[in-house]
């Protein structure tokens, strides 16, 4: 890139979240003109040309699949790489799903056909960038943003192999995200000294189309259905034992599994090698200000234990797209303006840091001796319909 380009809008990470916003924000005007547009990122994904499936999976709610679906995204993910379900059974005590301290979702008692969709990420963000690039009306850079520099009517940008000006700044860059380091905003940390195993299993029983999920003494395990038959495991552990998981061979792993889930689906075999991914939370002190606003992990981390981090972000990508489709429609209205991005800000900050506590709240219930009172709150729950279609309307992102 030799000579500097300008934009209205330069989205700084192109994962799935950043990706998904700048489908949606090539549909805007800004006045007359079309909305200049440009996604930054150094590690653009590869197009998906075998039936294999990444570890990174996503359980992804109806309103998340909504949105994939309105910009042409979840028609081209492949079959093999979305399996829908429509039952979620959470338990706590040795004897399996059916005892009295469980906890039974189904999409039916939410009046609805599926509870959601366990996705591959790697695929979601190829068709994405695909469509983004056979559409042709948004520039996708491929570089790393390193600083940033704010002037009277942009931000000038230095990437990696030149230099960009932008109207608006959004951070879409990950729970790491250099934009929110370079603009000096605190984001508060909690680090839980737990890791997350994940691999794909085979059961020796069908999955039926139900997300699993047991509250062990170290931490949450889940068995996500995939559509070949296979079950995605997120193993929630102290950081104490990664070593020890990691060390047993397939075999052990895979006994040690099935006798923890309470052989909930017959025996497991492996079929994949382990990952692991630590665990924390954090929260931006702030999501926007002049010329910039943060989306995604960048702004908010969550524990994997619900299943939200994709969800949330996506929630805060329909809401800035909604203030900025409103916004633009002005005269010279400038995609910058810290007014209009307060008003996303103070749209989603809530129901984030709601859904950052309730995720802390439960983690550390069932991690501490307050398990008991926990295990007979899931009981009650389960025997409240009001309660429970409740939480799996919530679960759905309604
Ligand atoms: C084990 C595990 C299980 C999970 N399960 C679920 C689940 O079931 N459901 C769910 O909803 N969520 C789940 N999540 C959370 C979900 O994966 C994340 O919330 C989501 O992927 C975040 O997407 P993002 O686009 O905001 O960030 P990222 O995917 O991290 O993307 C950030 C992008 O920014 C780019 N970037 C970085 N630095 C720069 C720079 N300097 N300049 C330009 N670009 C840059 C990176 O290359 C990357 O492509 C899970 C997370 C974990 C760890």
């Amino acid at each position: 890139m030799s000579q500097p380009r300008s934009y209205d809008v330069v989205i700084a990470g192109g994962g799935v979240i950043g990706l998904l916003l700048a489908r949606l924000l090539t549909e805007l005007r800004c006045g007359a003109d079309a909305l200049r547009i440009a996604v930054i990122e150094p590690d653009p994904p590869m197009p998906v040309s075998d039936e294999s499936l990444d570890l990174r999976v996503s359980a992804l709610s109806p309103a998340s699949l909504q949105m994939l679906d309105s910009v042409g995204c979840l028609a081209r993910v492949p079959a093999h790489a979305q399996c829908a379900f429509d039952t979620m059974r959470v338990w706590q005590n040795g004897d399996g799903p059916e005892n009295d301290h469980a906890i039974c979702f189904s999409a039916a008692q939410a009046g609805a056909a599926e509870l959601g969709r366990i996705v591959e990420n790697r695929s979601v963000r190829a068709v994405l960038w695909s469509l983004l690039e056979e559409d042709g009306r948004c520039d996708l850079l491929q570089a790393e943003l390193t600083a940033l520099t704010e002037r009277a009517g942009d931000m000038q940008l230095q990437l990696t192999n030149g230099v960009a000006h932008t109207r608006l700044l959004i951070g879409a860059d990950g729970a790491a995200s250099p934009v929110r380091e370079l603009l000096g905003i605190r984001s508060r940390e909690i680090t839980y000294g737990e890791n997350a195993l994940v691999a794909h299993l085979q059961p020796a029983l069908p999955h039926q189309a139900t997300a699993w999920q047991k509250f062990l003494p170290g931490g949450p395990a889940a068995l996500l259905p995939l559509a070949d038959g296979r079950v995605s495991l997120v193993w929630s552990h102290p950081e104490d034992d990664t070593e020890h998981l990691l060390a047993l061979d397939d075999q052990e792993f895979a006994a040690r599994l099935t006798r923890e889930l309470d052989g909930v689906l017959g025996e497991l075999s492996c079929t994949t090698a382990r990952a692991v991914f630590p665990l924390c939370s954090a929260h931006a002190e702030r999501y926007t200000g002049r010329r910039f606003a943060l989306v995604g992990d960048a702004a908010h981390r969550i524990h994997p234990l619900a299943g939200q981090g994709a969800n949330l972000g996506m929630r805060d990508v329909a809401a800035l797209s909604s203030e900025l489709r409103e916004f633009l429609r002005q005269p010279l209205a400038d995609p910058g303006d810290p007014r209009m991005l307060r008003r996303y800000e103070r749209s989603r900050k809530g129901d984030n840091a709601l859904t950052l506590r309730t995720m802390q709240g439960l983690d550390g219930l069932f991690t501490s001796g307050l398990a008991e009172l926990a295990g007979a709150g899931m009981g009650m729950v389960d025997r409240s319909p009001l309660l429970k279609s409740m939480l799996a309307r919530y679960a759905m992102g309604g």
